[in-house]
């Protein structure tokens, strides 16, 4: 694609790069069959190429962002599937980075939208902040109707409906500490321990940590570590990002500097898919960019690590047919798509792929808040490709999408590491039925 920018905007590092990964494109629009937005709405300007050409015009003008393009970028997803199509390796997660930090920076947003985004911003990425607005959510329940009608009130209502009625305990696993591996020692890692997914579902780092010390894998919860500041990152706000890689990196340095590690397991991919950028996201930064460049390159998804150690037999092998999700973080940003499915079947699992694996759930971080309408399109969509597979169980590596897929399925939905854990040996998943996980011998 031919640009025209100035010399004086190109010596802006960040339109620099944009220019780079414009002129890569080719518009042939292989990428918009494979957009959910697209596929959904049928409009070119919510395919991957007419958010391209939007951007394009945003930044060369230099112009601040107008209604029509925050529309359409916020109605992009960032589920990367775009990138998987791609055949000119057209980088649209760093175009469409920029593009929301230029919205951010540059556009005034209604005043309930600011209202919404800057709470968000203030308590999703804190637990303790977390845990109490989902205390408080049964109170505002009864009104989740009426909030529906009015269009500025509706991701509060979006919010409503996906809080769990009951959350469990905050886990004495997460603390700062060293958990030791049992008999001989086969690695040291440390684990994320997260935001969200720390409140809404403690056990599956507490499962983590059981299945890799049993494997003989000491697991390190660094003292400082946060968020990975996807929540802030994908609404625009770049600063808030970049000081939460800079903990993060803090964090792990020290862990590093103080007995090795072999890697940073994550256990949700939509964090795993940002750590692995921190090299990217602080390159302009000299005095974190190598630190950076080296957790990204030491950050592993949990199915990723487990194969590299070589697992013995499963402790126990079900035959339960598992309809296995691929989060779009996970098989688009991270280009993981063999690993789980392999441990999963290594593990006595009847794997299963629902048709449209490649098309987002619609969870997106906060996209199912505040673009709730094209979500619950998504959601519905992927469940019914998922019963579909004539699985009793779902499996996934995400968060997000195990709470999206859970608010429609009939059937369980559980982080893929649960079902490691009960083939090697540790408890039934809780909400998985004494029906569906038998062991066979
Ligand atoms: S597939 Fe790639 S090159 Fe083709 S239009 Fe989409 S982004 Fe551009
Ligand atoms: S990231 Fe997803 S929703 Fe956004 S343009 Fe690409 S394919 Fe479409």
């Amino acid at each position: 694609m031919q640009t025209n920018f100035s010399l004086a905007q190109l010596a802006d590092p960040h339109v620099a790069e944009s220019e780079k990964i414009l002129r890569k494109c080719v518009h042939c629009g292989f990428c918009t069959a494979t957009c959910p937005t697209y596929v959904t709405l049928g409009n070119e300007l919510d395919s991957p190429r007419g958010r391209i050409y939007l951007i394009k015009d945003m930044l060369e003008s230099g112009r601040p962002a107008d209604k029509e393009i925050v529309t359409h970028i916020d109605r992009c997803l960032s589920c990367l599937a775009c990138m998987t199509t791609c055949p000119s390796g057209v980088n649209y997660m760093h175009l469409v980075d920029h593009a929301r930090a230029h919205i951010e920076q540059t556009y005034k947003r209604p005043l309930l939208d600011r209202l919404t985004r800057t709470m968000m911003a203030f308590v999703l990425p804190y637990p303790s902040r977390f845990r109490a607005a989902l205390k408080l959510a049964g109170l505002g329940r009864p009104f989740i109707g009426l909030f529906e009608k009015v269009p500025g009130l509706k991701p509060v209502a979006a919010m409503l409906k996906l809080a769990p009625a009951s959350i469990p305990p905050a886990s004495p696993m997460a603390s700062p500490g060293t958990h030791a591996g049992q008999g001989t020692k086969r690695g040291r890692v440390a684990i994320l321990t997260g935001c969200a997914q720390s409140v809404l579902d403690p056990a599956i780092n507490e499962t983590t940590i059981s299945l890799l010390t049993r494997l003989g894998v000491e697991v390190v919860v660094p003292e400082g570590e946060g968020c990975c500041g996807a929540l802030v990152h994908h609404m625009g706000q770049e600063e808030a990002a970049l000081a939460s890689a800079r903990q993060n990196v803090d964090a792990w340095t020290r862990a590093i500097e103080k007995g090795g590690l072999d890697a940073i397991v994550v256990t949700a991919s939509g964090c795993g898919t940002t750590i692995k950028d921190y090299g990217f996201m602080l390159r302009l930064d000299l005095a974190y960019a190598e630190k950076a460049a080296r957790v990204s390159a030491m950050a592993k998804d949990v199915t990723e690590y487990l194969a590299t150690l070589d697992l013995p037999e499963p402790v126990r092998k079900s035959g339960t047919i598992v309809a296995y999700h691929s989060a779009c973080s996970m098989q688009h940003g991270q280009k993981i798509t063999r690993q789980p499915k392999e441990l999963l079947a290594k593990a006595g699992f009847i794997v299963r792929e629902p048709r449209e694996g490649h098309l987002c759930c619609g969870s997106a971080g906060t996209y199912n808040i505040l673009q709730s309408e094209i979500s619950a399109k998504l959601r519905d969509r992927k469940v019914k490709n998922i019963e579909a597979t004539g699985a009793s169980v779902v499996a996934t590596g995400n968060i997000g999408c195990i709470t999206q897929i859970a608010s429609a399925a009939k059937l369980p939905v559980v982080h893929t590491i649960k079902l490691l854990d009960w083939a090697y040996g540790g408890p039934k998943p809780e909400g998985v039925s004494g029906t569906t996980l038998v062991a066979t011998e």
